[in-house]
Parts: C-alpha cells; sequence; structure tokens
C-alpha cells in the first residue's frame, strides 16, 4: 500500500516570535506569537456537498508581552461568524443541564425579585438559559444573539431575542425600553468578543447599580492543562484568564467578586462581577490570582511548552490513523463541534483516514467539516456502517458519549480519544 504522507500546514513558535497587533485588551502589546495553526476555515463553516469551499483565514494564538492576555492575532470580522450559528445549546443534555443549575444559582444569589428583574442573556443561543430563568419564575427576560436561526428557535420558546450584537448602542437602546438590568449573563460569548471595550461600555449603559454581571468562559487555566489546543479557532478571539479579566474590568468601574471553576466544556471560569465597591469580594478571588501566577498563566514559557505539546498530538494522530489505515482498520469520528476543525485541519486529516462523522445536531448533518471535507451524517449511520473506532472529537463530553454509544462499544467497537494525549479506549 503507497505511504499516507500528510503535510499540515502549522509550526510552532520558538524565540524571536512574530508579535501580531495591538492587544485587544489593554491596546498596548506586542501580542507575541506561540501557535501557528495555519489557514483554516471558520470552524462553524460546515458546507454542503457541491459548494464551494469555505474561505480559510490565518489561526495564531499569542500572548500579550504587556497584560497577559491570550488572544488570536488576527481577525475575522464576526458577521462571517455569528449571523447564521450552528451550535445549539439544547442539543447537549448536559449543557442544558448546566444551565438550569446557573439560573437557579443566580435566582438565589441575586435575590431576584422575579416578577420585576430583567435578566438579559448576552449570545442566548436558543434561548435555553433564558427558558431556565422562566421556569424559575423570572417573567422579564431579554435575549441578545446575532443569529437570525438561532433567535426564531428562542422565540418559539417564548424567548423574545434581539438579533444583534452586544454593543454600546445595543445595550442603550435595551436600557432605554427596558430599563436597567438586574442581571446580565454571558455564558461561552464573552471570548467571542472583538470589540471589548464597546461590549463592556455597553454593561456599563446596562447594569443596574444593584445588578450582577456573569460570565463563563473557557478557562486558560484548563486549556493549559489540558492541552486543549484544539478550541483554539477563529470565534474564540479571546482566552479567559481571572488576572487579565480584573483588569480590563477595572477599567470600566467594574470588578469580580467571586469567581468559580467548573468542568463543564473542557472546563470553566465563572466569573461573578458588579460596580467597583458594591459587594463583599470573596476570598476565591484572589486565592485564583495567586494559583494562576504559580500555574504561570503571564508567562510565555508556558504557551511555548503548550504549542510543543500540541505539535506531539498532532504527530501521535497522524501515526496512529496512518497505522490504522494500512492495518485495514476502519476509522469514523462521533461528535462534530467545532473544535473538530481545528483538530482535524492541525492533524491534516481528511476522508481517506476518516470514513464519516456522526453528529446529533440535524443541522449539520448532510454537510461537510469546514476544510477538510468529511461528511457529517446521523448517528444511526454507525450501526449500519460499523467502524473499527471512533474518533471522539467532542473529547470534554467522553463519558457522555461513551454511555450512549454503549451497544456499540459492546459489538466490539473501540473509542480514541485525542486530548490531551493520543488514547485508545
Ligand atoms: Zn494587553
Amino acid at each position: 500500500m503507497a505511504a499516507i504522507t500528510i503535510e499540515p500546514q502549522h509550526k510552532c513558535a520558538g524565540r524571536g516570535a512574530e508579535s501580531g497587533p495591538r492587544c485587544l485588551l489593554c491596546g498596548l502589546g506586542p501580542v507575541e506569537l506561540f501557535l501557528d495553526l495555519g489557514r483554516t476555515a471558520l470552524a462553524n463553516q460546515f458546507t454542503l456537498p457541491g459548494q464551494p469551499a469555505a474561505p480559510e483565514y490565518p489561526l495564531r494564538a499569542g500572548q500579550c508581552a504587556e497584560c497577559g492576555h491570550v488572544q488570536l492575532l488576527d481577525r475575522v470580522p464576526p458577521e462571517a461568524m455569528f449571523r447564521d450559528y450552528l451550535y445549539v445549546s439544547s442539543a447537549s443534555s448536559t449543557l442544558t443541564a448546566h444551565l438550569g443549575r446557573l439560573a437557579s444559582a443566580i435566582v438565589s444569589r441575586a435575590r431576584l425579585n422575579c416578577e420585576d428583574g430583567l435578566v438579559v442573556d448576552i449570545g442566548s443561543n436558543d434561548g435555553t438559559l433564558l427558558a431556565a430563568f422562566g421556569r424559575l419564575g423570572a417573567r422579564r427576560r431579554r435575549g441578545v444573539d446575532p443569529a437570525a436561526n438561532l433567535a426564531a428557535l428562542a422565540r418559539s420558546k417564548g424567548v423574545e431575542t434581539d438579533v444583534a450584537f452586544f454593543t454600546r448602542a445595543t445595550a442603550e437602546r435595551l436600557a432605554a425600553s427596558l430599563g436597567p438590568a438586574r442581571v446580565i449573563t454571558a455564558t461561552n460569548s464573552f471570548p467571542h468578543i472583538p470589540d471589548l471595550d464597546g461590549y463592556l461600555a455597553g454593561i456599563q449603559a446596562l447594569l443596574a447599580a444593584d445588578g450582577m454581571f456573569v460570565v463563563e468562559a473557557h478557562y486558560l487555566a484548563d486549556l493549559v492543562e489540558q492541552v486543549a489546543f484544539d478550541t483554539i479557532y477563529h470565534e474564540h478571539v479571546s482566552y479567559w484568564a481571572l488576572g487579565p479579566m480584573r483588569r480590563l474590568l477595572d477599567r470600566f468601574g467594574l470588578e469580580v467578586f467571586d469567581v468559580e471553576r467548573l468542568p463543564l466544556h473542557h472546563g470553566q471560569l465563572r466569573a461573578w462581577i458588579g460596580w467597583r465597591g458594591r459587594r463583599a469580594v470573596s476570598p476565591a478571588v484572589e486565592e485564583l490570582a495567586q494559583q494562576e501566577r504559580q500555574l504561570g498563566l503571564d508567562r510565555r514559557d508556558t504557551f511555548v511548552r503548550f504549542a510543543r505539546r500540541a505539535s506531539a498530538i498532532g504527530e501521535s494522530m497522524r501515526a496512529t490513523l496512518g497505522q490504522m489505515k494500512r492495518s485495514g482498520v476502519r476509522v469514523a469520528g462521533y461528535g462534530a463541534p467545532a473544535k473538530a476543525s481545528t483538530l482535524l485541519a492541525w492533524c491534516g486529516l481528511g476522508p481517506e483516514l476518516v470514513e464519516f462523522i456522526a453528529d446529533r445536531s440535524p443541522l449539520k448533518q448532510g454537510r461537510l467539516t469546514p476544510g477538510t471535507g468529511i461528511p457529517i451524517v446521523d448517528p444511526g449511520e454507525i450501526e449500519r456502517r460499523r467502524p473499527d473506532v471512533l474518533i471522539l472529537f467532542a473529547w470534554n463530553f467522553a463519558e457522555e458519549v461513551m454511555e450512549q454509544l454503549e451497544p456499540y462499544r459492546k459489538a466490539g467497537g473501540r473509542f480514541l480519544i485525542p486530548v490531551p494525549d493520543v488514547r485508545i479506549v
């Protein structure tokens, strides 16, 4: 059999890294490159067969030498990414349950007077979180999301949604028509914001004097510890740690008054934010800041090591799948989250090595993975086509997925978990 040669376009940054644009957090910089993932298609741009290939953009991660904020060096216009969106919160039962618990935690902590208190969810997706607030009695709710297709889903659940990016103008319009918000939430959309100043000016305009702004974002400490390089894609312009977040908020008169680390989605940072001096600040805030310094999240060498481990995963995936192909082992995938797009591109995997990827989302079925062209099918195809190995691209939900696929495993099927080390179970 002919040798399989795969030449992904990537490199790790060593010393003398290039410097990118000004830092999107502090406006200073320079932003120093540590991982160059090459040119890739947008991670959620699943194309239809026969459509032209999705356009590719450079994907490079760096750290600001001034404030330590980890971010992308290249910007893609948000309109290209968020106007039509295929990631639906309610598709994951784990996420739906998590958002239900978040709503409960906020209602009890904010002592939200459910009859009156306005709750605004930024990046409200299909309305899953606001629907949970509704079940707890919150009547005044408003979603903000730029994706018209998702807003329509939210409205079908009774969640009124503005189709817009959250900017100062959006916030001022909401404040004028609805009054100040007792609660503003941003779950998993905070990493998406290219104009942080405009966004925080919007929070200033909308947040009530006794209001709280609750952010959940993939936590940089978990990203580094898990080598979750595949969560780096164009939508995620920021990779949040507490240190840079506090610096940003301070400029807007806001502060983090409590923090939690959560296991969801590779590990999340939940930051409880209010007007500076308004609430007692939990000791947990300073403890986490101290841990971040111990982990070296403010230091470049931490990220150079991270990039080396990402390279090792790419090499191991290519070697493992090449060997399987030569041995006649048939490989498919399960789950086509956005991070699968980064992983596939980084490892140089296409349909010649991964026959298909099964995904529960009907919005993705019948489409192809962005740039790498692997067909996405209904999970029923696993039973029909019986691959020997399934790569779990949603490795953060590995336990949930393996439980769902127990019949496949009982019939002799194996799973490949790619991150943080390639392993077969
Ligand atoms: Zn900076």
